[in-house]
């Protein structure tokens, strides 16, 4: 039995992990800076803590006498966050920094490190029609603004204690990553949650249009959260010592996703396009070979399928509108 904690287990992909690694009997510590109540789950068979990871102290107490660590823990959120708060993302740094620092001091096995889609050059993504950014792509570096520069330094600074200290580092690159159990409103939601509470919001509320960033043929892919838990975990146990794309290579634009999500709830809408709001780069798509070459896998979850299941979820939340957890009651206050 491995002793595994998981940084960032408050939040959306951390609280699936926590849920993934109690089926396989692994001894957990889940950590988050978060209050308990605002942990989108919480299982209380876990070493639960509440700490914030920007202090060094903080991270010798959360992995001391543990082995292995995945850092999912991030000050972010979807384009409307990640524009307008560059500095607090980059703070971000200090987190993934001193977990490194104590992972290495304490004798940890291994370290996960989830990085973004955000860190590949813009210039390579002002097309709709994206052929798939590579993972070589990420440089000549021209990172996102803010989000993903600290994204690129903090995947460097692992490439680095593996070469300097033998830590062995994994590092993904995730692509988009939606389903049950994150956020969908206050701000930092991303577009598939976005657009499943504002559609299911007309459709309760009677409304008749849906307003969308941009001019809604900006271009995505999105990946399910179970084929995120897979691809983190089989990363985590390889041979892969580079950053590697986790991401779905089913691009859709926009409007593309709105359509899927209208079909879902069996509500239309008429668009209004905001197009002073966060857009983001203009076309992005996970290329996928070299995750095919090392584990003869990539996600596939279709997108319906797994939008279908984040819509249920969503309107389920927002129909019951109690209760005291982000997710379960935040729509209604
Ligand atoms: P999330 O916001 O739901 O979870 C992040 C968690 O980190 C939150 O619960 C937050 O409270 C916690 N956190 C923030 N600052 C902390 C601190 N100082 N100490 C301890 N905990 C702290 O986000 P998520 O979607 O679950 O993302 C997890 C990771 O994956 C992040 O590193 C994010 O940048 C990365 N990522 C996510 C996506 C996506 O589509 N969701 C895409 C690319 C990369």
């Amino acid at each position: 039995m491995k002793k595994i904690v998981v940084a960032g287990a408050g939040g959306f992909i951390g609280g699936h992990l926590v849920k993934e690694l109690r089926k396989k009997d692994q001894q957990v510590r889940a950590v988050d800076i978060k209050p308990l109540k605002e942990w989108y789950q919480v299982f209380p068979d876990v070493d639960n803590h509440v700490l914030d990871l920007r202090l060094k102290d903080n991270c010798y107490t959360a992995v001391n006498g543990y082995n292995e660590v995945y850092n999912l823990a991030a000050d972010m959120g979807g384009m409307g966050f990640i524009e307008n708060n560059k500095a607090a993302c980059m703070i971000s740094v200090l987190i993934n920094t001193h977990l490194l620092m104590a992972t290495r001091d304490c004798g940890l096995e291994r370290f996960f490190y989830a990085s973004s889609a955000c860190v590949y050059n813009g210039e390579k993504q002002t097309d709709t029609e994206n052929p798939g950014l590579k993972e070589s792509d990420a440089y000549p570096a021209l990172a996102e603004d803010g989000y993903g520069w600290e994204k690129l330094f903090s995947e460097r600074m692992c490439r680095h204690f593996t070469e300097d200290y033998d830590l062995i580092t994994r590092v993904a690159r995730f692509h988009n990553v939606y389903g049950p159990h994150g956020t969908y409103d206050g701000g930092r939601e991303k577009a598939p949650a976005a657009i499943c509470r504002k559609v299911i919001d007309a459709e309760l509320n009677g409304k008749k249009e849906i307003i969308i960033w941009g001019d809604g043929h900006q271009t995505r892919s999105f990946m399910y959260i179970d084929d995120c838990m897979k691809g983190i975990q089989d990363i985590m146990y390889s041979e892969i010592n580079e950053p590697i794309n986790l991401g779905s290579s089913e691009m859709v634009s926009i409007n593309q996703l709105v359509d899927i999500v209208e079909e879902i709830a069996g509500y239309k809408m008429r668009r209004k396009y905001d197009l002073n709001a966060p857009k983001g780069v203009r076309g992005r798509n996970s290329e996928n070979t070299l995750i095919k070459k090392y584990l003869g896998w990539e996600p596939s979850i279709p997108l319906k399928k797994g939008m279908k299941k984040t819509y249920e979820w969503i309107k389920e939340e927002m129909v019951a509108g109690t209760g005291d957890k982000p997710g379960t009651n935040r729509y209604n206050k």
